[in-house]
């Protein structure tokens, strides 16, 4: 809809792949609202985004408090807690955000992701591992 926050980017969970996503959509100009349940992790980013935030994203009205009901572009970083990168992506889903990213750490994890309509699925250690095969052979290929 019109009223959606069109060209920013919620990242939740700011760790390695989260932080650096993060920290990337920055430096080439896209606003991010990043959200951690870490209170370092939300320190060692204050100032660097657009806005941070400690919170627990798995609870459904503080993600509606914060306005992320309104983004265009999700990112979900959560991976090692399989329930809360579920619970998140589904709230997220049911927002009906149009552009939702998730991250998943084994293929389990991925189908389910990819079950409850999440529009893209990252596994990071897995597409690094193609990538990195193409960049071997010496053909870079792009995808995702
Ligand atoms: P990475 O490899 O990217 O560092 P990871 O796969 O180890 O991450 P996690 O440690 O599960 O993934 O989560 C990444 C980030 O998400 C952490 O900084 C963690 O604090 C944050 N996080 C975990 N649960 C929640 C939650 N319920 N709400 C908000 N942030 C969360």
């Amino acid at each position: 809809s019109a009223n959606r926050t069109d060209n920013a980017v919620v990242v939740i969970g700011l760790g390695r792949f989260g932080g650096s996503l993060a920290m990337e959509l920055m430096s080439r100009g896209t606003d991010v609202m990043g959200i951690d349940i870490s209170d370092s992790i939300v320190q060692s980013f204050n100032g660097k985004l657009t806005s941070v935030v400690r919170a627990d994203a798995t609870d459904e009205d503080v993600l509606r408090q914060l306005g992320v009901d309104e983004f265009e572009r999700s990112v979900v970083g959560i991976g090692s807690d399989i329930q809360a990168s579920i619970l998140v992506t589904s709230r997220l889903l049911k927002f009906q955000c149009p552009e939702v990213w998730a991250k998943a750490i084994t293929a389990p994890h991925a189908e389910i992701l990819e079950q409850l309509g999440v529009h893209h699925v990252v596994n990071p250690e897995r597409d690094m591992g193609v990538r990195t095969a193409h960049l071997i052979q010496g053909h870079i290929l792009d995808f995702v």
